[in-house]
């Protein structure tokens, strides 16, 4: 049964289904037939003798039987016999029958051997001549009538309906299946090709196959996207370790060829340690990448108190008076969310820092920390130089700079894509607002899981 396809599992089932059906109705059928038939036998007795004791008459002294008589009608007999009991039209072959008495207008049941048999008369008198009967007679058990028509239905109908609801099942199934097929066969192209630009052909009619289908797409989709930021990450990463890179081998050169003295020496050296740092942190970036990246599979969460995060963050910032720059805190007390709690500390760190590198001297920056309603609101603003309407879309991706002078050359434009991959996993959207000249507020919501 397992190596067989799902089209002729569906198709067993349906004709097993159906056979079953069949002898279950037809079981009932006989079994009602049974229980009705022995008054519908005596009702068609009396009816085939009543109306044909009218097709018989005497005409001028002569016995004159109307062609509208009839000698056999569904398993009954009908006879007509003279006054002496003489038998004139029709044929008995049980003598027990023909001995009976007359009785007018009354059903008797006679038993020969194992049978009974419902015999009628109707007693015809007229002036013209001597008395005739008419007598009819059926056997009890003559199911003959409905099992005759029930053995037709189980053997030639039956049958037929069982081979067409078969057929019929099995060509719907084989057309439910086409789609089906197309999608496997999609799906091996893209294994082949490895192209996932392709996309499975959606039918007109929006059944279960067709969402399939979308989802399947919407998956290729997911998956193109996914690999096409890989790919790009991984060319952005080379790109940016290889101009420190360059900038370390030309300073060594330089150092070994041209440096006469101890200052151009320690001149090289710097600049080595200075792309060295720039190095460091990149890789400890692309570090933190792959821990997140990880952690959406692990989800290694716990109830962790954000406020006391955001205030000890802004306690170790506060001594280091960067630019002269103000703090403004508006913390609410002992807000907990489930999170990972390096991450978390992470993003609150990344976006403070952004604050200060891009706030303006003697500034300030504003944060805080609230509850709306379900909702964990964290706020940072500063007043500094702020980012134009048509980047703002930009900065949440990697590598993304809005221009490499104003960080001094210390952003590598990981920071706020950092930032808005660990909201999301921890169920969190990322929103900006921003004036140019004036200042942005940064501002996390977390909702509840
Ligand atoms: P970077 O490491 O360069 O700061 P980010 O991803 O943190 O990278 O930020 C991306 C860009 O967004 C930066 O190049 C910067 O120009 C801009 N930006 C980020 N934060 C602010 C801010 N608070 N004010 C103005 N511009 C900002």
């Amino acid at each position: 049964m397992r190596k067989l396809s799902i089209k002729l599992k569906i198709t067993i089932w349906f004709t097993l289904f159906m056979i079953i059906l069949a002898f279950t109705i037809l079981a009932c059928l006989i079994l009602v037939s049974r229980n009705t038939s022995s008054s519908e036998i005596k009702n068609l007795l009396i009816h085939v003798v009543d109306s044909n004791s009218k097709e018989v008459e005497y005409d001028d002294g002569e016995l004159d039987i109307d062609d509208d008589y009839v000698t056999s009608k569904n398993a009954v007999s009908s006879n007509i016999f003279d006054d002496k009991g003489v038998q004139i039209k029709g044929y008995i072959d049980y003598p027990e029958i023909i001995n009976e008495p007359f009785i007018d207008g009354v059903l008797k049941t006679i038993t020969i051997g194992d049978d009974n048999f419902f015999v009628y008369d109707r007693l015809i008198s007229s002036e013209e001549g001597p008395d005739i009967w008419v007598r009819g007679f059926v056997q009890e058990n003559s199911n003959i009538i409905m099992a005759s028509v029930l053995y037709k239905v189980l053997f030639i109908l039956f049958p037929l309906l069982i081979i067409l609801a078969s057929l019929g099942g099995y060509f719907i199934t084989l057309h439910a299946f086409k789609p089906i097929n197309k999608i496997s066969q999609m799906a091996k192209e893209i294994e082949k090709s490895g192209d996932l630009s392709k996309r499975i052909e959606l039918i007109h009619n929006k059944d279960e196959i067709y969402n399939l289908s979308v989802t399947f797409n919407n998956m290729f989709k997911q998956l193109e996207r996914n690999f096409e930021a890989e790919r790009n990450f991984t060319s952005d990463a080379s790109h940016e370790l290889r101009t420190p890179v360059t900038i370390i081998l030309a300073q060594c050169e330089y150092a070994f060829e041209n440096a006469t003295n101890m200052d151009e020496l320690y001149e090289a050296i710097g600049a080595i340690q200075k792309q060295g740092y720039r190095m460091s942190r990149l890789i400890e970036s692309l570090l933190q990448f792959t821990r997140i990246e990880q952690n959406i599979e692990t989800k290694d969460f716990q109830i962790v108190n954000l406020s006391q995060i955001v205030k000890g963050l802004l306690k170790d910032y506060k001594p280091l008076n960067i630019k002269n720059i103000s703090i403004e805190e508006n913390i609410d007390d002992d807000i907990s969310i489930n999170a990972d709690i390096s991450l978390i500390t992470r993003l609150v760190q990344n976006l403070i820092q952004n604050a200060y590198r891009y706030g303006k001297e003697s500034g300030y920056i504003q944060v805080s920390l609230n509850y709306k309603e379900t909702v964990v609101i964290l706020s940072v603003s500063d007043n500094g130089i702020g980012i134009t309407e048509e980047e703002l879309p930009n900065i949440w991706n990697r590598f993304y700079r809005v221009d490499k002078a104003r960080s001094n050359g210390n952003g590598m434009g990981l920071g706020l894509s950092m930032v808005k991959q660990i909201a999301e996993i921890h169920n969190g959207k990322v929103e900006v607002e921003s004036t140019i000249g004036e200042g942005s507020t940064f501002r996390v919501l977390f909702y509840k899981k």
